[in-house]
């Protein structure tokens, strides 16, 4: 599999048991149907720190690319833009073929610390109440 932006050949990465398909020239990275989903249920940010602690940033040159972002999956399919989240507008390519997603550099922890943020919202009045309690057990200033 080769990276749609530059060409460059696909490396498999881990996360957690998920395979991944990443670009060492650009840092992007491929996920198969549903697999972002799972990276983003795993709910941990640093992944992409993770990945690189893991398996380090070797060098690799790009390939050709005639300026379409091509799925590196299906032969056809096409990459399209959209905007996966409401909260950080964070923007990725997915097929329209196979629906799989690439994540550009840096994005992936924007989408993760999305899923954080929401939760955060979401959690809001439990935690204040929690800080209370604990202000008045521990004594916080
Ligand atoms: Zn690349
Ligand atoms: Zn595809």
């Amino acid at each position: 599999m080769k990276c749609p932006r530059d060409g460059a050949e696909l490396a498999v990465v881990r996360v957690e048991g998920i395979e991944l398909d990443k670009c060492h020239h650009c840092d992007g990275l491929w996920f198969d149907a549903g697999e972002l989903d799972r990276v983003r249920e795993l709910d941990r940010s640093g992944v992409e720190e993770q990945i690189e602690q893991q398996y380090g940033s070797p060098t690799v040159a790009a390939g050709e690319v005639d300026g379409y972002m091509r799925c590196p999956r299906c032969d056809n399919g096409r990459l399209q833009q959209f905007t996966y989240t409401y909260n950080n507008r964070v923007r990725i390519d997915r097929c329209n073929e196979c629906m799989g997603v690439w994540v550009d550099d840096s994005e992936l922890d924007a989408i993760i610390g999305e899923n954080q943020q929401l939760e955060k919202i979401a959690d809001t009045s439990a935690i204040k109440a929690f800080m209370r309690a604990a202000g008045a057990i521990f004594g916080r200033n």
